[in-house]
């Protein structure tokens, strides 16, 4: 059927049982043309993130992030790039997204490239945060699909599906679709023109999202909504804000030393981050 998974076709997100339904909320989060409200208790919100360069995800008055696994071992998000035309009535961004491929007509980009910039985008947050991901065996696997809008609207945009029911004080993310834009320009990497966004600082933001995070006050962060090529890589808010999600990432170097790793994860080590991991090829 589609990338929203039906609760009794697929698996939900690692570790979420199949228990928690879902809700699907489609969330305006595009990568750079959404300014938020200014009330009064936002305007307090805004002066706490000068201090901090993040801010968490709300859906509803909930923090929602992807919940760790029942074992305890390590988050790990299965990601797929959309391989054929995927429709989900339910979600409000993203709604009808097809494989990547008009996109690449109009930018000097090909799927190689793509899949590179997507790595490097999952990369950067799996380097900081406990929090790693891998290519899914396939599509109806996926944690986490990205593809290109059918519909083309803004520059890129990101749905996040919820669980209905839950406990505790953060509503999990059980799947995640990320589209973006095939008529406007695309390019890897900065060069100073602004109205062709980076597909790694793109896909980082749209990430970001779809792991928990919204928009912060301030500009220069990954997570900001005006995109701007000030920054290569995730700023100290960026960072703060998935380690608050997620905690630190467990070094390599760390998880090797066996006992005193496994003790410090509760008995799980993670493989470490490098581009093999990621399908970079
Ligand atoms: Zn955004």
């Amino acid at each position: 059927m589609t990338h929203a998974r039906g609760a009794a076709s697929g698996p939900l997100g690692p570790g979420l049982g199949l228990q928690l339904g879902r809700l699907a909320l489609g969330l305006m989060l595009g990568c750079c043309a959404i300014v938020h409200d200014s009330g009064s208790a936002e305007a307090t919100e805004r002066e706490n993130l000068k201090e901090t360069g993040f801010r968490p995800l709300r859906i509803a008055q909930s923090p929602v992030r992807w919940l760790p696994r029942p074992d305890g071992g390590p988050i790990v998000l299965r990601y797929a790039i959309a391989d054929r035309d995927l429709v989900d009535p339910e979600a409000i961004n993203c709604g009808s997204m097809r494989a990547p491929a008009a996109m690449f007509e109009a930018s000097r980009v090909d799927m190689a490239t793509f899949r590179r910039a997507l790595a490097e985008a999952l990369l950067r947050w799996q380097a900081i945060a406990d929090i790693a991901f891998e290519p899914a065996a396939s599509l109806d696997l996926a944690d986490i699909v990205v593809g290109e809008q059918a519909k083309p609207t803004g520059r890129a945009y990101t749905n996040v599906t919820l669980a209905k029911t839950w406990n505790g004080p953060a509503r999990p993310i059980v799947a995640a679709s990320i589209c973006l834009n095939p008529e406007q320009p695309w390019k890897v990497g900065f060069n100073g023109d602004l109205g062709v966004y980076d597909l790694v600082h793109t896909l980082t933001h749209e990430i970001g999202h779809a792991i928990g995070l919204d928009h912060p006050a301030g500009r220069g962060h990954v997570m900001s909504f005006r995109y701007d090529e000030s920054r290569t890589g995730l700023s100290a808010g960026d960072s703060l804000g998935a380690v608050t999600l997620y905690g630190p990432r467990v070094p390599a170097a760390h998880a090797s030393t066996g006992a005193s790793a496994a003790a410090a994860r509760g008995a799980h080590t993670r493989p470490p981050a490098d581009a093999a991991e990621l399908g970079i090829r």
